[in-house]
């Protein structure tokens, strides 16, 4: 699976770092991207799902 914060939309609530910390890094301003570059581990595609849906500003993408 496939991930990317698209840091034009990101508002920086941190709410997909809440949901995986073990997926996302957060800046010092809320701001987000995965730790693994676009390619993350197949044990955390079900978070990364989740995390995907409950960003309100639809900038979490992924692709199997
Ligand atoms: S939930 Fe979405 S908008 Fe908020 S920090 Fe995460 S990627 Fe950015």
């Amino acid at each position: 699976m496939k991930i990317r914060v698209d840091e034009s939309k990101c508002q920086g609530h941190s709410r997909c770092y809440i949901i995986a910390p073990e997926l996302f890094e957060v800046d010092d301003y809320g701001y987000s991207h995965s730790r693994f570059g676009t390619d993350i581990p197949t044990d955390l595609e079900e978070k990364a799902r989740l995390a995907c849906e409950n960003c309100p500003e639809f900038a979490i993408e992924i692709a199997d």
